[in-house]
């Protein structure tokens, strides 16, 4: 009998085994061609594709289609056309072109563009992006696709994702030329980490931070918080468990691989991993999943917080960005059992260690965020500094090459367990370094500095690139090598580049006080925050990076930029205007009564002759406290509408950040004092206690 799993799985996708049954012979073979080997598309084909594609779609229920695409927002949009065409005689049929397929235009003019396409020219369109693909959500046919300006730039975050793969193939290609292989194709993959929060939703319902900012910006310290490490792999509690049946069900009929579900160190914290996929179709996959896991979350009461930092005290959420590179189907960073003399997988892991080392500074800009400044450097997560990790064999190996030392390799130990029940391990040649941003695992490098809200594509598009110049470089310096002198020469150059970025390597403990120092000294960048990272994203060697390869002009990356600095400053405006709000209609109201109805106790008590001592030193504290909040919410008001009235991008993520937090942050702690003074029933939102620990 079938399992459910075998029944379902992908039931929803319109996949490569679909296609293989519904198109016709040679449509589906120039189809593959186009997915597998990037080749043109054309209109007869599409036109093929749409018609087997709609039958499918119907048959499955659908009524309607969407281009799905990923504008600068980072998340994910759609809008809906049915497939009804009237007939003209008061009927109707059902349609789907190929041009619907390959081209869609929706209205741009409310996505956010960077000032790349002002409003009077405000079409953009959407383009079918074969490599990922088609599948069904609440009846409607979603296709992936690219957004791109009407002058041909990209307005999302999936077009230079793709032209950096693209840059990427190219260059690995050459490189593999020279060892030897024809290879069609080579890609990168993508498993994406994704942690998140589950509360009550009527706790959420009740929290104004939460439902404005997906973060409490209020809450003292809960009596108790993670330090009893009791929730990490601890036993799923069974709403959650409900829900992450229900995710996983659903996620299976979408094809998502979704494999590993346990809870995080945080209370109500968890995570989701699913098996790697190549990049583009992992991400389309990721962004899948957040969304089902907001609605999903709804039908358990529950509540799905992604930001990166919903509350203090405890951990914040970030997504691993597990990264490799495979050519036809093999992975070019698995260094087999003699690492050392795999002169094609040192090629490519100098490359990715040089590419970090030259743009780290685009690494950490690429997940910069509001949100992430929170966790990154907060011991909880890496800290602001790129380093890579590389554990202690190919340290070893590196070490080796750059002092010309002979290299004395150890066999991967066995484990004896000491329980003849239990077999014997084999001791992973990486050992686990949770503090590294950048870490390599095996076979694959993990990029743990992105935030759980994040869109991946920036690292991933930074990543690719980054590489792809590296091995431009190392298939051009070999290019006039004869044959013969191949290995010498190329050893040579792994050992010149190891050598020359030997500084970004860093097997310590990432979260030491030593290491800012150290890195210091080593030239390394340490930005901490997101208005210190972002404008990197505009200098010049980095613009001329993108451009050489194809992945993103000059004003591409303008625009990107000013987009992301734009909403650095949107979302702290927000946060505070909720915290004016709240601490106006919420916080000093509820003061105003607790501190009236005990200095009305006191008077009574006054009238019996009760001194009431406690109770009058408890008026005086809320009182003055009324009157420092109420100067702090003016400070704040005063501050954010300043920020507000600057007009260049970089001066106001600067003043936000100088001006804007630090007083946000003031008022926080004024307001969390009270707190733990006022009342528990007079307080007017759910407290970390409850959120976090009555569930
Ligand atoms: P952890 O980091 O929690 O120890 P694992 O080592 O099991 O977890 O793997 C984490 C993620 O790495 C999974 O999503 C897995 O699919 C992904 N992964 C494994 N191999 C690769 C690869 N070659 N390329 C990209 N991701 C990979
Ligand atoms: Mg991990």
């Amino acid at each position: 009998m079938a399992s459910k799993v075998t029944e379902e799985y992908g039931s929803l996708v319109f996949s490569d085994s679909v296609m293989r049954e519904r198109l016709p012979k040679p449509t589906y073979k120039e189809l593959s061609r186009v997915i597998k080997e990037g080749k043109a598309l054309n209109l007869a084909i599409a036109n093929e594709v749409a018609h087997a594609m709609k039958e499918w779609a119907l048959e499955k229920g659908a009524t309607h289609y969407t281009h799905w695409f990923q504008p600068l927002t980072g998340i994910t949009s759609e809008k809906h056309d049915a497939f009804m065409e009237p007939t003209g005689d008061g009927r109707a049929l059902e349609t789907f072109s190929g041009k619907a397929l390959i081209q869609g235009e929706p209205d741009a003019s409310s996505f956010p563009s960077g000032g790349l396409r002002a409003t009077f020219e405000a079409r953009g369109y959407t383009a079918w992006d074969p490599t990922s693909p088609a599948f069904i959500k609440d009846e409607v046919l979603c296709v992936p696709t690219a957004f791109i300006s009407y002058t041909g730039e990209a307005l999302d975050k999936k077009t230079p994702l793709l032209r950096s793969c693209v840059a990427l193939d190219g260059q690995a290609k050459r490189v593999l030329k020279l060892f030897g292989k024809d290879i069609k194709s080579v890609t990168t993959t993508v498993g994406p980490e994704q942690e998140y929060f589950l509360i009550k939703e009527e706790d959420y319902a009740a929290r104004p931070d939460l439902i404005m900012c997906g973060r409490t910006l209020f809450g003292c310290e809960p009596v108790k918080g993670q330090e009893l490490e009791e929730h990490y792999f601890g036993a799923i509690r069974p709403t959650v468990n409900e829900f992450m049946k229900e995710l996983d069900d659903e996620l299976w009929k979408l094809a998502v691989p979704a494999k590993t579900k346990h809870n995080e160190v945080a209370p109500c914290q968890h995570e989701l991993a699913p098996i790697f996929e190549t990049s583009s179709k992992a991400i389309d996959h990721n962004l899948v999943t957040m969304e089902k896991m907001k609605i999903i979350a709804s039908h358990h009461g529950l509540t799905c917080l992604q930001h990166e930092k919903p509350f203090d005290y405890v951990n914040g959420s970030g997504k691993h960005n597990n990264w490799s590179i495979s050519a036809d189907g093999k992975n070019l960073l698995d260094p087999s059992d003699t690492p050392e003399d795999n002169l094609q997988f040192l090629v490519f892991l100098s490359s990715v260690i040089a590419a970090v080392d030259d743009y780290q500074d685009l690494m950490r800009a690429s997940v910069a965020s509001a949100g992430n400044d929170h966790r990154l450097g907060a011991n909880e997560a890496p800290p602001a500094i790129v380093s890579i990790f590389l554990g202690d064999d190919l340290a070893a190996v590196v070490d080796a090459l750059i002092n010309d030392k002979p290299y004395s390799s150890h066999p991967r130990e066995k484990m004896d367990l000491g329980v003849p029940q239990l077999a014997d391990l084999t001791k992973d040649s990486t050992d686990r370094n949770r503090t590294s941003p950048f870490a390599f695992t095996g076979n694959k490098f993990e990029f743990r500095m992105c935030g759980s809200q994040q869109n991946l594509s920036d690292p991933n598009m930074v990543l690719n690139t980054a590489v792809a110049e590296q091995l431009d470089r190392f298939a051009t310096d070999m290019a006039d090598v004869a044959e013969c002198d191949f290995i010498v020469k190329a050893l040579e150059w792994v050992k010149a580049t190891l050598t020359a970025h030997q500084r970004i390597i860093f097997n310590g403990n990432g979260y030491s006080d030593e290491w800012p120092a150290e890195a210091e000294k080593r030239g390394l960048l340490n930005m901490r925050t997101a208005p210190d990272a972002l404008p990197c994203l505009i200098d010049k060697k980095n613009l001329d990076l993108f451009e050489k390869y194809h992945v993103a002009s000059p004003d591409e990356m303008h625009a990107r930029y000013v987009s992301k600095a734009e909403q650095y400053a949107k979302l702290l405006n927000i946060e505070a205007n909720t915290m004016v709000y709240m601490t106006k209609h919420m916080y000093l109201p509820a003061l105003f009564d607790y501190s009236g109805d005990i200095a009305t106790t006191v008077a009574t008590k006054a009238e019996l002759g009760i001194a009431a001592k406690a109770e009058k030193a408890l008026v005086q504290t809320l009182t003055d406290a009324i009157d420092k909040i109420t100067d702090l919410v003016a400070d704040l008001e005063q501050k954010n509408a300043a920020a507000q009235s600057l007009d260049d991008p970089t001066e106001q993520d600067n003043a936000y950040r100088d001006s804007v937090i630090p007083a946000m942050d003031a008022l926080r702690v004024s307001v969390d004092e009270m707190e733990k003074v006022c009342g528990h029933d007079y307080w007017p939102v759910p407290s970390y206690n409850r959120i976090l620990f009555y569930v």
